[in-house]
């Protein structure tokens, strides 16, 4: 007998749900900077100085006045000043040989590139063959960053280039946010683990675990700590102890099959025997099920929510638990970190494809951008065909009962954003 069909919640009133119960995890690690890459910054980090830190070449050539430069003049070269150096002041009708990155000496106002100068007399005068701006090849202090400037604004995830810029107002460590802990579980009796059986002789009805092994990536990617407990045991106890053991030292256990209406399974009576469980029925393709719930940590009859784990149990099918990952866990996860960009961003791309019999949920058509410009589609939608994940490089994400022509905008999420 099938339980009665509840009614499909909307993606984002899920998400809104969901990300209600995501409170910043407390705790700031402070990490070198070269550690630095993908964490949460826990705080504002402010420029204490100027980049660059004073007026610089951005050539190598002579700094010279604009005023006692016509074409063909030649000057005394009155200095040498090699980058990590300081010049001395100008002197009006002379110029000052200058490399990249070299403080501009005071009362020049211009650099003239090398290939537009000719050295004579042993370096001691020079030729210049053309008419400089005011302001050419020079680099002004603070055009990077400015004393005082927020660089870095807490909730941002570091990407390279932040550590680069961190690190150019000199700051050796950052404060993050603590990693998320998480414990990752799979259900469903028919798993085998890829070593365990060789493929010729894997039994009927038989199939790899396949989602423990994106799942722990993803994780891994969104900066958490990942304890793998790999397949859930077969029996009622031993999953109560497993998850009443996980959730003591973990933010959130997160379990991937088993949450479909009616199936059988140790997982959700365990979860609502040690807390709590909503099953959500979601209005996306592929998805659908999806259940968020808390297990309370120590003694679970005071069912208090501020000493309790967060669980979320995925569909089992691949590709719906890869995506309703993305749509729901990656942003909760985001969340507890204290990102505050939480959406990804969209492109509107041009269809080069047909979608004529749209779905009454919202879906998320996996595609690739082709050198036209446009999207193609795998021509198998199913949420059991991995494949379409790893041929696509991100989705369409395309409204309830939306046929699509050819030539049609859609909106399009890269892969490389969530992955990110
Ligand atoms: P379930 O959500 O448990 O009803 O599973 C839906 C489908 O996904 C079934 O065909 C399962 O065999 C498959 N499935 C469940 N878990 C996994 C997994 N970890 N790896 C690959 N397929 C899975
Ligand atoms: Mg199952």
């Amino acid at each position: 007998m099938n339980a009665p069909r509840a009614p499909l919640k909307a993606l984002d009133d899920a998400l809104t749900e969901l990300l209600a119960h995501a409170e910043a995890l407390p705790g700031v690690d402070e990490v070198t900077t070269f550690d630095g890459d993908g964490r949460a910054l826990a705080r504002d980090i402010v420029s204490a100085l100027h980049v660059p830190p004073q007026d610089n070449s951005a050539m190598d050539g002579y700094a010279v006045r604009c005023a006692d430069v016509a074409p063909g003049v030649v000057l005394p070269v009155s200095q040498r000043i090699p980058a990590g150096a300081s010049g001395t002041p100008l002197q009006p009708g002379t110029a000052a040989r200058i490399f990249t990155g070299a403080p501009v000496p005071a009362g020049a106002d211009a650099i003239v590139m090398q290939e537009e100068c000719e050295a004579l007399a042993e370096g001691n005068q020079v030729r210049i063959n053309a008419q400089p701006r005011v302001g050419q090849s020079i680099r002004r202090a603070g055009e990077d960053v400015t004393c005082g400037a927020v660089v870095l604004s807490k909730g941002e995830r570091l990407t390279p280039a932040a550590l680069g810029l961190a690190a150019s107002i000199g700051m050796s460590t950052l404060p993050v946010v603590r990693r998320p802990r998480v414990a990752l579980f799979s259900t469903g009796d028919e798993l085998v683990m890829p070593g365990d059986i060789a493929p010729e002789q894997m039994p009927p009805g038989a199939i790899y675990n396949s989602n423990r092994f994106f799942l722990r990536a993803l994780l891994q990617r969104l900066g958490c700590e990942v304890t793998d407990y790999g397949i859930v045991p077969d029996r009622r106890d031993a999953t109560l102890d497993a998850l009443r053991e996980a959730a003591q030292q973990h933010d959130l256990i997160l379990t991937s099959g088993g949450v479909s209406v009616g199936e059988e399974d140790h997982i959700k009576p365990a979860v609502q025997q040690l807390g709590e469980l909503d099953l959500w029925q979601i209005a996306i393709k592929p998805g659908k099920p999806f259940a968020y719930g808390k297990i309370y940590r120590g003694d679970a009859t005071q069912r208090d929510p501020r000493n309790a784990c967060h669980f979320a149990g995925l569909p089992g099918n691949p590709v719906a638990s890869f995506l309703t990952f993305m749509v729901l866990v990656r942003p909760f996860l985001l969340k507890l970190q204290g990102v505050t960009q939480l959406t990804p961003v969209r492109l509107a791309l041009p269809a080069h494809f047909d979608w004529p019999k749209a779905d009454k949920r919202r879906e998320f058509l996996r595609v690739r951008r082709n050198a036209a410009g446009g999207l193609d589609l795998y021509p198998n939608q199913s949420s059991g065909v991995l494949t379409s994940a790893v041929w696509g490089d991100g989705v369409v994400d395309n409204p309830p009962g939306t046929p699509i022509a050819r030539g049609d905008t859609v909106q399009f999420i890269a892969f490389a954003e969530w992955l990110a």
